[in-house]
């Protein structure tokens, strides 16, 4: 239940900002750049930000506002600033909070463009990076300097679905008085809510589940008031913003995205239960499987767990090839999250970036498969999958 004591499906469907024009059922679209004034005393007070309001699509738009207030609402955050895309959102929000020459503690496995900023980007400000594995979160007190902004990880991870420990990972960061920084795309604030485990700040990506329908890009990130007000000053002049035409989408995407993820999670665990089953497979992580090494973690953090199932099929690359070659339903794309399951080969893809021992290192295998599950049923989607993996 959420703060204001309703569910988290009716907050999901009724949070409305404001009373539109026209007493509209549904909310409209504003695809307006700017506003204007009555005169030139509100617009200097509105400026001067004596007063609230909209003054300029790339400060804030009622369509953003309105998707905004939905995700604090839902993940129990303060404030929030929504993002063309969930990496504008990871990027702002590291730009806006360090200076140079300060430290990030990060978990090793994390989406491959958030690695590349770590990698190739943050080092050209004297930022620098230093790396936790997800099953050693005792390593990461002995890597925290007196440098250290911030503590970063996803939870569970893209794509070796691992699920790290928030609680522990909160703590840790309240002792060294730094951030803790949750992507939290894959879980979705219907699974998971970072903040309630001591994350300061919680990212999204909306292109994934959010938007759960594979049409348009958005991120936000949500958390504490101060947090989040110099995360919006660095938005509002280096201009990331999310466009109102995607706010309408993703807005109105959440009030389903409590019955889509419910769906999503319940296929997702009868295809992992059927491929740890099957000769073809050499492994399967899936975070509600028993035999997954965070499980217990898994059920105490997640309410489901979520769409994602990673799996090695045997024979290697070539084992690989066949299995993508011979797919006849499920899609070859990098995307996750869409109501249609998508196979992806993150070591040729999405991960390629990574040198092998870095791939190894957060559990990229050649022969590994990371099955975003969709909403088909569960039968087709399964039969699919069988017939690849009988070819193998
Ligand atoms: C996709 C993804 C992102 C980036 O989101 P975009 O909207 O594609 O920019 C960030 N983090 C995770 C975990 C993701 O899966």
């Amino acid at each position: 239940m959420s703060a204001d004591s309703k569910h988290f499906e009716t907050v999901a469907v009724r949070t409305q900002t404001e009373k539109t024009q026209f007493l509209e059922h549904s909310v409209p679209m504003y695809l307006t750049s700017g506003f204007v004034f009555e005169d030139a005393e509100e617009m200097r007070a509105s400026f001067a930000e004596e007063k609230k309001r909209n003054l300029y699509s790339r400060f804030s738009n009622p369509n953003t506002s309105e998707f905004v207030d939905k995700i604090c609402k839902l993940e129990g955050a303060e404030d929030g600033y929504a993002f063309a895309t969930g990496m504008a959102a990871v990027f702002s929000t590291f730009a806006a909070l360090l200076d140079a020459g300060d430290h990030i503690v990060s978990a090793r496995s994390v989406f491959g463009s958030t690695h590349s900023l770590f990698t190739k980007y943050f080092p050209k400000w004297n930022i620098e990076t230093s790396y936790f594995a997800t099953n050693e979160l005792d390593t990461i007190e002995r890597l925290i300097k007196p440098n250290t902004k911030i503590i970063f990880a996803e939870s569970p991870t893209n794509p070796g679905v691992d699920v790290l420990d928030i609680e522990t990972l909160g703590k840790i960061a309240k002792k060294h008085k730094i951030l803790l920084v949750i992507d939290n795309c894959f879980a979705t604030p219907y699974l998971q809510n970072p903040i309630k485990f001591g994350a300061d700040l919680v990212i999204h990506s909306g292109t994934k589940l959010i938007d759960g329908q594979g049409r348009v890009l958005g991120g936000v990130t949500v958390g504490t008031k101060e947090l989040i007000r110099e995360i919006y000053l660095f938005a509002r002049n280096t201009g990331p913003a999310l466009s109102p035409f995607n706010a309408w989408i993703l807005s109105k995407s959440l009030e389903t995205l409590a019955v889509r993820v419910d769906r999503h999670s319940e296929n997702a665990l009868k295809l992992a239960e059927f491929l740890e089953a099957h000769p073809k497979v050499n492994w399967v992580k899936y975070p509600f499987l028993p035999s997954h090494p965070h499980y217990e973690i898994a059920k105490r953090q997640m309410k489901l767990g979520g769409n994602i199932v990673a799996f090695e099929v045997k024979n290697g690359v070539e084992g690989g090839k066949t299995f993508f070659d011979t797919i006849q339903m499920c899609s070859l794309s990098a995307n996750l999250g869409d109501t249609r399951t998508i196979v992806t080969h993150p070591a040729s893809t999405t991960h390629n970036k990574l040198a092998k021992e870095d791939k190894l290192a957060v559990g990229i295998t050649d022969g590994m498969v990371r099955c975003s599950v969709g909403l088909e049923h569960i039968d087709d989607i399964l039969k699919d999958i069988q017939q690849s993996l009988e070819k193998i």
